[in-house]
């Protein structure tokens, strides 16, 4: 097999900045050994995050320039809308500024005290939004999902048994839509089969409740689906993102991942209350139903994006390539979550620096080698992200201490990855000179994106 080459030419390019180690190792120590305190300029690979951070191709900026900027009736809303509901079928279409706008009309709309929003997974935002309502979100990931050593197809799939043996205890009455994850983002960007979308959906019908999609990852689970599962191989993506959003009765999406822009999302249905309701809610807080928060240049951006995320040469060197990333890795014996997702690698830090208990946060000792070695800007998911401390002042570790190396779409060429490839097992080789790292400072929630640390 040829290699998979990065399916686009560059027009346009940015520049980075290149900086030493040694001033890494200041720069570092002056954002309290917090990468979200570092100045991008200051960072040579940014894989904070895969939102928001696609290079956009020539045709999106043109769309841009030929945006119809009116209030209202904008040539550039129906654009996208026809883009929309040509991909999911869905009857109303909403645009907002972004994804969790989006949750937070819906949940506005169909959650509050005494409701209960079954998932495979919420999204942290997604979660928030339910919470916020009054309901409560919980979360139903298959076992298989949960264990990282294990290698296989559908990590992201919803235990069904789970799930009906929920809508039995708690009433269906109380429960006013089932939502499902993909890919599963907070389970290691892992799929969720056709099949299970199917069952779900036999499940919905049985006790006659609304199926929501959060889409963010449609594409590249609609991808993961024509490579795993045989019934599919023939398919098109678009046919099989069709068949996805065929089962549900409307979705929830962050076009900043898979719509490939840099901000922009939408909110769609069938249930005409509810999407009166939701449009009511749109115009006090995001603005008007045919721009939603957005510029309506966005909208054209976004309608472009929806088709360019289904090109499927696009598709196979973007799993193609993480997928690369992480072979390299596993080859050098780094140790991650495997198999390796769709958007993101995940280094499995309590086997990368088992010398540092979980208190002494080692994901964070990694996260600081990597950007002191190679300017590599990467996120703690584990005991500072998610940690507590006890009453008796015991640290207590969420199950997983993760580094989260997330791939900005269309942005980095192979060599740029075989540089990072190369700066984290040089860290590996030397991780026995990791030190352990304790908290300075801390915010009472979300105390992960303000956190002051230092060495122990
Ligand atoms: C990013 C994301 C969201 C929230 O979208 P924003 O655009 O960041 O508000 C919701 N669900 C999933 C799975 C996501 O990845």
């Amino acid at each position: 097999m040829k290699t998979t080459i990065e399916p686009f030419k560059i027009k346009s390019v940015e520049p980075i900045r290149f900086t030493t180690a040694e001033q890494r190792a200041a720069l570092i120590r002056e954002a309290y050994y917090n990468p979200f305190f570092l100045k991008s300029e200051d960072v040579l690979i940014d894989f904070l995050t895969d939102s928001g951070t696609t290079a956009m191709s020539a045709k999106q900026w043109s769309g841009i320039m030929d945006g119809d900027e009116a209030y209202a009736g904008s040539r550039s809303y129906f654009r996208f809308e026809d883009a929309v509901r040509d991909l999911t079928g869905f009857k109303h279409i909403i645009p907002t500024h972004q994804g969790r706008a989006a949750e937070k009309i819906l949940f506005s709309v169909v959650g509050g005290a005494g409701n209960i929003i079954p998932n495979n997974t919420h999204f942290d935002t997604t979660r928030a939004n339910v919470e916020y309502s009054g309901a409560e979100a919980v979360d139903l990931l298959n076992e298989i999902g949960k264990k990282p050593e294990v290698i296989a197809d559908f990590k992201g799939n919803m235990d069904v048994e789970s799930l009906e043996r929920l809508i039995q205890e708690r009433g269906a009455e109380h429960i006013p839509l089932i939502m499902i994850t993909v890919t599963n983002n907070s389970g290691g960007g892992q799929p969720v089969s056709m099949a299970n979308i199917r069952e779900v959906r036999r499940v919905c019908d049985r006790y006659n409740i609304p199926l929501f999609i959060d889409a963010c990852r449609f594409a590249e689970n609609a991808y993961f689906i024509k490579l795993r599962e045989p019934e599919f191989a023939q398919k098109s993506v678009r046919e099989i993102a069709r068949e996805m959003f065929s089962y549900a009765d409307g979705c929830t999406m962050s076009a900043k991942k898979d719509g490939m822009v840099n901000t922009g999302g939408f909110l769609a249905m069938n249930n005409d209350d509810w999407a009166a309701k939701s449009k009511n809610i749109l115009i006090i807080t995001e603005g008007f139903t045919t721009y939603g928060g957005l510029a309506r240049r966005d909208l054209e951006a976004i309608a472009q994006g929806l088709e360019e995320v289904l090109d499927e040469n696009y598709l196979n060197y973007r799993i193609r390539s993480t997928e690369y990333f992480g072979k390299k890795l596993t080859e050098a014996g780094v140790p991650l979550l495997l198999p390796t997702g769709g958007h993101a690698i995940y280094l499995d830090a309590r086997r990368f620096a088992p010398h540092i208990p979980p208190e002494q946060f080692p994901g964070q000792a990694v996260v600081c080698e990597i950007y002191r070695i190679a300017g590599i800007r990467s996120v703690e998911i584990g005991s500072l992200m998610f940690g507590k401390t006890a009453e008796n002042g015991q640290h207590i570790a969420p199950p997983m201490e993760l580094v989260r190396l997330a791939i900005p779409r269309r942005v980095y060429t192979q060599s740029h990855i075989d540089y990072c490839i190369e700066a984290i097992v040089e860290a590996y080789e030397k991780r026995n000179d990791l030190r352990g790292m304790k908290l300075i400072y801390e915010a009472p929630y979300l105390r992960h994106f303000t956190a002051h640390l230092e060495y122990v």
